[in-house]
């Protein structure tokens, strides 16, 4: 076998061209096969392969006369060809010293001759080469059959050329996709030295998805390209649009230009529905701008960058968002505080839960409270629930620390209940506690295991959390109430709010959101809307809690108007279960 195939000294990047022009595993496909039987049948040869020269073998593209769809590198007479570009010939490989050892020559299929053409790239990289191989010494090939070989080898070329751009287009939008996005950002900034990358959201997935089953794939299809054209007429003339997810497209600007100027007037223009089929259709746009300097030639992931600086300028209706580095340490630290929660919910000291109780009004007793959960994390500290619990919710973490604060509140419970202490405990759930029945069977379970009462504990829920799943969700709640554990709807007054939905849901309690409660001395609004909200909720047979009480005269208005129970700083703040038992004794 000699010392093998040589490597040439631009190999890293000769691989990186192979990976790129002939990822492995290809289909077989009709143009490589058609090419090597021609070629085959000129030469007249019992081998025909189109090589393929990756780090460690060689791989045929396509093939004739042989069984065998790859072999070992260092085997490889192709290899060969990419040391210097060149055409190879071996007249008889048993009387050539790079050869006579090969296991190809000493063995099946025992090569004598070999004549390959190099498979060369735009940029002078060699992929592999076309090569026949007979299993008889030949003479030199003429130079009419050189120039005949070097054309099946440029027809090869074409193909995979071909095949690559096939590749870079989306094809519904006729447009270059996303790889092709990437790949010209990265030509861009070797060309230039600097550049923005724009991406632009034009309308959610979800709302697409909506859009597909209302209306059908076609009419979807049509309003994308109805927007791509708008889009187009938006940019200037020498800038391509990419296509560079379903609902996302791209460009690249080279010139210098004021992203607000260029934002701006794609966010005017669609401000007017984009008209299909006679429908107008309503855009959410949201346009991420990243400014890449040569410098940060090295860093890889600028779509992730831009992709998220657009989601951020949808998600917060900003319109437009430039990638600031900040932005991405934000990214970062979502991610860090994700990772460690696992770790967190099996660890001991890490959760823990705290109490923040609720009075009666008018009489200012305390029979109730909300259980509030806090993470000390080993390294970052007090990490906020309103940080990590919304980061949460977007995994399946989320289910796992809902059943850790349900086992840390029925151990309060029985620790409590020992103490001849009795209070109803109520606790935060989100949507993915009632997307199954684990959580309820989980809850009935530990509430009979240990002999406590259902009527000592509540659940708070948002309304939004019927958005997704209702069904499940109504079920899952009408288990909770039948087995008799309250159910209170929380932040009630703000986003979703109306009463059609408060009727959908079991719930027992209503809980008055503390924006509304916290401007209710100085906002006519906020107090006309309270105090109605208060008489139709009690009307309705609720019970209605206001959470965010700060001062004497919101705590006095609201005993006024007959609202059932307060919470909030003024009357005690969120404290460990230790500090609550003492401040009840101190009450009483
Ligand atoms: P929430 O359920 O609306 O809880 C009320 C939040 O307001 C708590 O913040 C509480 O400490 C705070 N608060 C209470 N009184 C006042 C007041 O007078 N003024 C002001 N400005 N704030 C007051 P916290 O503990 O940081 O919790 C934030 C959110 O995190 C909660 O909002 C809840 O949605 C979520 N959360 C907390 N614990 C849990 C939990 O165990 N499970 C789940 N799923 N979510 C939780
Ligand atoms: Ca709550
Ligand atoms: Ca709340």
């Amino acid at each position: 076998m000699g010392e093998g195939a040589p490597i040439p000294s631009n190999e890293a990047e000769r691989l990186k061209e192979v990976a790129k022009f002939c990822p492995a595993g290809g289909d077989s496909d009709e143009v490589f096969d058609k090419i090597v039987a021609m070629t085959s049948a000129y030469f007249n040869a019992p081998i025909t392969l189109i090589s393929i020269v990756d780090e460690h073998r060689q791989w045929f593209r396509a093939r004739v006369g042989l069984e065998a769809t790859q072999t070992p590198r260092e085997v490889s007479f192709c290899a060969y060809s990419t040391l210097d570009n060149s055409r190879l010939e071996v007249l008889d490989a048993s009387l050539d010293t790079r050869f006579k050892d090969n296991l190809l020559v000493t063995g099946a299929p025992y090569i004598r001759y070999y004549a390959g053409a190099p498979l060369i790239t735009e940029d002078g990289f060699t992929l592999g080469s076309l090569c026949i191989i007979d299993t008889a010494a030949r003479t030199p090939m003429s130079a009419l059959d050189v120039d005949m070989l070097n054309g099946f080898a440029e027809l090869v070329m074409m193909r995979i050329c071909h095949m690559r751009s096939r590749n870079f287009v989306d094809p519904p939008t006729g447009l270059f996709n996303r790889l092709k996005f990437e790949e010209d950002i990265h030509q861009t900034i070797r060309v230039k030295s600097t550049c923005e990358v724009y991406a632009i959201d034009v309308i959610a997935p979800k709302f697409l998805n909506d859009i597909v089953k209302a209306l059908g794939y076609i009419f979807a299809q049509d309003l994308i390209l109805a927007i791509k054209s708008r889009l187009q007429k938006l940019l200037p003339d020498t800038c391509l649009l990419y296509k560079i997810s379903p609902t996302r497209f791209g460009f690249i600007l080279k010139e210098q230009q004021t992203p607000e100027h260029i934002c701006e007037n794609i966010l005017h223009n669609f401000k007017t529905p984009v008209a299909c089929h006679g429908i107008p259709i309503p855009m959410q746009v949201g346009i991420g701008v990243l400014p890449i300097l040569k410098s940060q030639e090295l860093q890889q992931d600028w779509l992730r960058l831009v992709v998220s600086a657009a989601d951020e300028a949808r998600d917060r209706k900003l319109g437009w968002f430039l990638y600031e580095p900040q932005f991405d340490a934000a990214q970062q630290r979502a991610f860090m505080l994700l990772s460690a929660l696992p770790e967190a919910v099996n660890a001991d000291r890490q959760f823990s839960l705290v109490y923040q109780p609720k009075i009666k009004l008018p009489s200012g007793t305390c029979h109730s409270v909300e259980a509030l959960i806090r993470w000390t994390h080993p390294v970052l500290g007090n990490i906020s629930p309103a940080e990590f619990i919304p980061l949460a919710e977007k995994t399946a973490l989320i289910a796992s620390i809902g059943l850790w604060v349900l086992k840390a509140i029925i151990q309060q419970a029985v620790a409590w209940k020992a103490r001849g202490l009795r209070l109803l405990i109520a606790m935060n759930i989100t949507v993915s506690d009632m997307e199954s029945a684990e959580f309820v069977d989980t809850l009935i379970h530990e509430v009979e295991k240990h002999g406590l009462e259902p009527a000592d504990f509540e659940v708070e829920l948002t309304e939004s959390m019927l958005m997704t799943n209702p069904k499940e969700v109504i079920r899952q709640l009408e288990r909770v109430r039948k087995f008799g554990v309250a159910v209170a709807v929380d932040d009630f007054g703000t986003g979703y709010s109306n009463w059609a939905y408060l009727k959908k849901l079991p719930a027992s309690t209503v809980k008055l959101d503390q924006s509304l409660i916290s401007g209710l001395c100085t906002n006519k609004n906020d107090k006309k809307l309270v105090k109605t909200l208060i008489e139709l909720a009690k009307g309705l047979g609720y019970r209605v809690v206001a959470e965010g009480v700060e001062s004497e005269e919101v705590l006095e208005l609201l005993t006024q108007w007959g609202c059932s129970e307060a919470q909030g700083y003024l009357i005690a703040k969120p404290m460990s279960s230790k500090a609550l038992e003492a401040w009840i004794v101190q009450r009483s």
